[in-house]
């Protein structure tokens, strides 16, 4: 996944990593960007894919 902020490319064990100092780490859904901690909430693959579907509804309703 990529940083938003500084644009870094990182794995999500990485970000993991880097929150590991946060008291809720294990229910944490964010994942922090070990450059500049940044904070990118994780995105599970079924919104992905809700993302598409909906995507693909506005597309056959025009
Ligand atoms: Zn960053």
């Amino acid at each position: 996944m990529k940083c938003q902020l500084c644009g870094l490319e990182f794995r999500e064990e990485e970000g993991q990593a880097a929150c590991m100092g946060c008291p809720v780490s294990r229910s944490c859904s964010l994942i922090k960007c070990p450059n500049c901690g940044y904070e990118v909430p994780k995105e599970p693959g079924l919104i992905k894919k809700l993302k598409r579907w909906k995507e693909r509804r506005n597309e056959t309703q025009r």
